[in-house]
């Protein structure tokens, strides 16, 4: 069988996490941890960045920061991972969905105005596939509406909008390095904090509310219970796992890349015959190769290749049932305006393999699978 997924080996990872339990030192925020964050910090141009156990914890820390009460309510794209609504109705917000355009199967900019009431307190936009939202029309929204806009950037590492990396363009930005991400350790994520207001505040969250860090830069001389707040911060084994990614992710990133051209030529005929759409990248994004779909006419035909696919040994899948339509989003959450093309898009699509060193000829075998099959319906 074709894997679908294989989590990225870099090299280094085991020598890094050797070095940390010869350390002595396995607990939170030691050497690698320190060395994570610095280099996002120096690559990202963020003034802070707090590495966390999951992207799904770093929405949970911008949620905190936020102060969502009851009844405050979050506008965000219905086509995404169940992290993003949750994080906020954990603190009791409704959720506010708002349709996704089809060329990116991002949320539509253009609508999003629609949805703002007097509750109303961020945004969520969610760059799909590592391929970022409208963000200037985004951010002029928040402006005006006093909107803060978290960015959901768990798919975009290195992924730029207008020469700005994805995570550093709202007040806050959330990272996932899960395994099926491009760079991982695992299960681990990062809050980029580009606001300085939430700077202190955000270390105390996630240092189970207390002010631990500004004991340990020896700014106080003994910690205490200050806010409120859990245990956000990863194992010196992850982030040292973590740093031989991050430092191979140009890599990582290239060789995506050139997978991902791969597929995207080779299908670019089908795509003229209009028996698939191909994913759409703006002039002013660039990608990461985090993701390689494509789209087929309906559900059916998605049904039927998915089949063809394992079939012939080639693990192809879909994913996001609209939140808006799951047995919790049902309760928790109200579509704005009219849902055109969240539903109809997501059941048409299809993710395929792609991985760090994915071989060039499991690519060509994923191709001459789906040309077969479109030569038999
Ligand atoms: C993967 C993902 C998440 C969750 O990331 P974890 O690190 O697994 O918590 C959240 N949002 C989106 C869009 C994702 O793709």
């Amino acid at each position: 069988m074709l894997n679908f997924n294989v989590p990225a080996i870099v090299g280094n990872e085991e020598d890094y996490i050797k070095e940390s339990f010869s350390s002595g030192h396995l607990s939170g925020d030691g050497k690698f941890t320190r060395l994570c964050a610095n280099w996002f910090e120096r690559t990202f141009d963020v003034k802070k960045t707090l590495i966390t156990t999951s992207c799904t914890h770093a929405l949970e820390m911008a949620a905190i920061l936020l102060d969502i009460q009851q009844g405050d309510e979050i506008i965000m794209p219905s086509y995404t991972f169940v992290s993003t609504a949750n994080a906020f109705v954990l603190r009791g917000a409704k959720i506010v969905f708002v349709d996704i355009r089809p060329d990116t199967m991002n949320i539509n900019e253009n609508l999003i105005e629609d949805a703002i009431t007097d509750k109303t307190k961020a945004i969520v936009p969610v760059h799909y596939a590592g391929v970022a939202c409208d963000m200037d029309k985004i951010l002029d929204l928040a402006n005006r509406y006093n909107l803060a806009v978290v960015e959901d950037a768990a798919q975009g590492i290195l992924s730029e909008y207008k020469g700005r990396k994805l995570g550093t363009l709202g007040h806050l930005g959330c990272l996932s390095f899960h395994e099926t991400k491009n760079v991982h350790c695992g299960e681990g994520g990062a809050l980029l904090i580009n606001d300085e207001t939430f700077m202190e505040r955000a270390e105390i969250i996630r240092e189970k509310g207390t002010n631990r860090s500004k004991f340990f830069r020896g700014q106080v001389d003994k910690y205490t219970w200050v806010d409120v707040g859990s245990s956000y911060l990863p194992s010196e084994l992850n982030t040292a796992f973590l740093m031989a990614q991050l430092e191979a992710s140009e890599l990582i990133t290239s060789n995506r890349l050139v997978s991902w051209n791969l597929y995207f030529n080779l299908l670019q005929p089908l795509s003229e015959l209009n028996l698939i759409d191909l994913p759409v990248i703006p002039l002013d994004r660039t990608h990461n190769a985090h993701m390689f779909y494509i789209k087929v006419r309906d559900l059916e035909i998605r049904t039927e290749l998915l089949n063809f696919l394992r079939k012939h040994e080639i693990m192809a899948v879909f994913h996001y049932v609209p939140l808006h339509s799951s047995e919790a989003g049902i309760k928790r959450s109200l579509f704005s305006g009219k849902d055109v093309y969240t539903t109809r898009e997501s059941e048409r699509l299809i993710r395929l393999p792609l991985y760090f060193n994915m071989k060039e000829s499991d690519i060509n075998k994923v191709v001459d699978c789906i040309y077969k099959f479109f030569s038999t319906v």
